[in-house]
């Protein structure tokens, strides 16, 4: 018996978006496996909302294709399966937690004692209290509590897919590191994650793979392994026995950093010439946030 291989969650195909003049994104391709944390992250303004939006099926794209789950992004169907949080997400400021969260699992149409399970286990996962769940009302929270009550919403109609548009941005690092923990456990049980971020903070850790934007365009995407060897992430430090130029002291000599191996061996030569010897080499490997500086900084 062979196995078909899984259709992929998400499917977009040279998804480009224009606004007048300007594209917004430009021939944007990737997948998302399902069960996969996938990371979109790019300075402000390089698409991320703008791709997130079409596969939330609330923007149209100018060319190219989205699909999520075989569906078209414009399909209703598929925004039922998704749980989408916008960048800044308006919510009803009277409201109570409890009563706002009963209100849109009433609009998915969920089954009352369904809806209060999910509610109750989605606000225990987000640590909202009592007073936070029926006690005060939505315009009275902290923003890390407002977004915990957004993220909550996202979750009332149990999406297969979830996108999260920069859902820890705004937030003190406690409350970020909380709403990625949460992130982790939504693909543990399961769901596909896709979400934007703007600086780097646990993606490296939470992330499967990653797509790194810049004005619109793509300039990295694969796993952080796959990252590495497309933008050469990798760097050689080599230890020498004497102070040759650019090397810094180090615990077994003085150190250089190179980025190929054709460098160390410059580097040993040098050594050489100045009467000393390659001590070892080691590998490195850069950080996304060195990666990404460094991809995103390109002119
Ligand atoms: P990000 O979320 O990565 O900050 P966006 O997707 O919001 O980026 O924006 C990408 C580009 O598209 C930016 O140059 C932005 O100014 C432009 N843009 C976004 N939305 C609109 C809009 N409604 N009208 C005109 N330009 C827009
Ligand atoms: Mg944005």
């Amino acid at each position: 018996m062979t196995l078909e291989p899984e259709r992929p969650m998400v499917e977009i195909r040279g998804l480009g978006r224009r606004y007048g003049e300007s594209w917004a994104v430009r021939d944007v391709s990737f997948d998302v496996r399902r069960g996969e944390i996938f990371g979109i992250i790019g300075p402000n303004g390089a698409g991320k909302s703008t791709t997130i939006k079409i596969l939330a099926g609330l923007l149209a794209p100018t060319e190219g294709e989205a699909v999520v789950n075989g569906m078209r992004c414009d399909d209703p169907r598929h925004k039922a399966r998704i749980g989408y949080l916008p960048e800044e997400s308006p919510l009803y400021e009277d409201m109570t937690a409890g009563a706002y969260l009963r209100f849109f699992a009433r609009l998915y149409e969920v089954p009352r004692a369904e809806a209060q399970r999910r509610i109750d286990s989605a606000l225990e996962a987000l640590q909202l209290d009592e007073d936070a769940r029926d006690g005060k009302k939505i315009g009275d929270m902290s923003k890390g509590m407002r977004r915990k009550v957004a993220i909550a919403r996202s979750l009332v109609n149990d999406p297969d897919l979830v996108i999260y548009d920069e859902p820890a941005s705004g937030l003190d690092p406690v409350a970020s590191a909380y709403i990625l923990d949460l992130v982790r456990s939504l693909a543990r049980r399961g769901k596909t994650v896709v979400f934007s971020a703007h600086n780097l903070f646990h993606m490296e850790r939470i992330c499967d793979r990653v797509l790194i934007l810049r004005k619109g365009e793509v300039v990295a995407l694969g796993s952080m392994k796959e990252i590495r060897e497309a933008t050469r992430g990798t760097q050689y430090v080599a230890t020498v026995s004497v102070p040759i130029a650019e090397a810094s002291p180090g615990e077994k000599g003085f150190e250089v950093t190179v980025e190929s191996l054709e460098a160390v061996k410059g580097v040993e030569k040098r050594a050489l010439d100045a009467g000393g010897r390659l001590v070892e080499v080691r590998t490195k490997d850069m950080t996304l946030e060195e990666i990404f500086l460094r991809t995103t900084a390109k002119a």
